[in-house]
């Protein structure tokens, strides 16, 4: 094959991405192509399960992977860096450090942005739940505020916690944050009637768009944890001493987390076509109109049904989509026909807490325990595509060595 081989280059190692290197890696005839993933971190994150991380009921070890633990090098070769900006004219990618890397097949899986609406202080006085990082610092903030009412004196803006968006994310990191709010209630000695987690909501309902009764139970649910839950309340200001409300009510709080939303990867904008949100929209087979080598994605693209109207950006939807552009690549390594990209909706869930889940599976709603369990099935079942039981196993068992752990967020 020699100076026939293509070059694939993907950027991102999310669900998308991701999926789509290991689709190729389990499909293509060795030497078929160059594949090269770029990713920033040299893990993935889970960032389905961020929300525990954040809230400090699970380690940090169980909500990554070693991108080199699933992949073949002989078939992907992983390239650690920050992906700057892209040329389609010149079909080049730039990153950090001035380095530069051609392709003759682009996968853009960068996933998505805060949105902040353009309310003022949310950049700068709110908490994410991003990535690894920005969950630990959730995680440290909240302890610190317990440690500090024990030793230095109470004060109720420190015991306050503010979790603005009542979406997926909003709803699973307040299950979890009141349930482990009991737990440092207890080895903090403090008064639980002193801890307040509210979670504002500019929408009349929490998880806007779902199912009414879902949405109603998740929010009983949230409601028997003691979480206070304001909806059809637009938070007006974020500001370092908490939140301004639409009405003018201030929420005092040293720890402002915004879940209210996310934009595509302002990557997308190299790519000049429409966006909605920042999202690229692509065509059946996921790629830009007049641009036959680019697939993208994941959050940062947008997709349509038929009659259901915009798709939601979930990892659900990235990761069929990345076995869809793998498909996709090999046919056009093998000049063989396209095939269409066809989600299929199995359901959704969103986890409220320890043991607490609701959603509906092919057409049947599942509340508490059982959906919590279905959750985890779901979960693990992506994990063993990626990789295979030992990956099963291995979270399972709780994560890797602390030593690996360490060396990899350093990193
Ligand atoms: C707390 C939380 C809980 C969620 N729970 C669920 C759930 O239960 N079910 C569900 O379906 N969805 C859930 N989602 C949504 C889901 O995580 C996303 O839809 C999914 O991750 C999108 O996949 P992606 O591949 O587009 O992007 P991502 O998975 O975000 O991957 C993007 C990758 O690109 C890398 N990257 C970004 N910028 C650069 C750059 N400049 N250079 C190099 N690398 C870069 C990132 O590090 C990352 O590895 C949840 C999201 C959050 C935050």
């Amino acid at each position: 094959m020699g100076d026939m081989q293509k070059k694939i280059v993907i950027l991102g190692a999310g669900y998308g991405g991701l999926s789509t290197a290991v689709m190729l890696q389990r499909k293509m005839k060795l030497r078929e192509a160059e594949v090269i993933l770029v990713n920033k971190d040299s893990y993935h994150h889970i960032t389905t399960w961020l929300h525990e991380l954040a809230a400090g009921t699970s380690p940090t070890d169980k909500c990554m992977v070693d991108l080199e633990s699933v992949l073949e090098p002989e078939k992907v070769k992983l390239l650690k860096a920050e992906v700057e900006s892209i040329d389609l004219g010149q079909k080049e990618v730039y990153l950090s450090g001035g380095q530069r890397l051609s392709y003759d097949y682009l996968v853009v899986a960068l996933g998505s942005e805060i949105e902040s609406f353009g309310i003022p202080g949310v950049k700068e006085h709110t908490y994410v739940i991003r990535n690894l990082k920005t969950a630990l610092a959730i995680r440290d903030q909240v302890e610190r505020m317990f440690r500090r009412c024990k030793l230095d004196n109470y004060r109720p803006e420190r015991l306050h916690f503010v979790i603005c968006g009542s979406g997926f994310t909003g709803v699973e990191f307040a299950g979890e944050l009141a349930d482990r709010i009991d737990e440092l209630c207890k080895e903090y000695q403090i008064d639980r009637d002193k801890v307040v987690i509210t979670n504002v909501e500019a929408s009349p309902t929490v998880l806007s768009g779902f199912d009414p009764e879902l949405s109603e139970y998740a929010k009983a649910v949230l409601e028997k944890k003691g979480v206070v839950i304001k909806t059809s309340t637009p938070v007006k200001a974020c500001t370092s001493d908490g939140v301004i409300l639409h009405d003018q009510e201030e929420c005092r709080s040293s720890t402002v987390v915004w879940t209210a939303g996310v934009r595509g990867h302002s990557i997308t904008k190299r790519i000049k076509h429409e966006t909605v949100r920042g999202r690229l929209k692509v065509d059946e087979y996921l790629r830009p109109p007049d641009h036959d080598d680019v697939f993208v994605i994941g959050d940062s693209s947008i997709i349509y049904g038929k009659k259901e109207g915009p798709y939601p950006p979930t990892a659900q939807m990235a990761v069929q989509q990345g076995a869809a552009c793998a498909h996709n690549l090999l046919a056009l390594l093998r000049n063989k026909p396209l095939q269409a990209f066809e989600p299929r909706i199995k359901g959704t869930l969103v986890s409220i807490g320890k043991k607490v889940a609701a959603g509906n599976v092919y057409g049947l709603k599942l509340y508490g325990s059982k959906a919590s369990f279905v959750k985890k099935v779901v979960d693990y079942h992506y994990l063993y595509r990626i990789g295979g039981l030992k990956l099963v196993l291995d979270k399972l068992k709780g994560g890797e060595r602390q030593g690996e752990k360490n060396s990899l967020l350093d990193h």
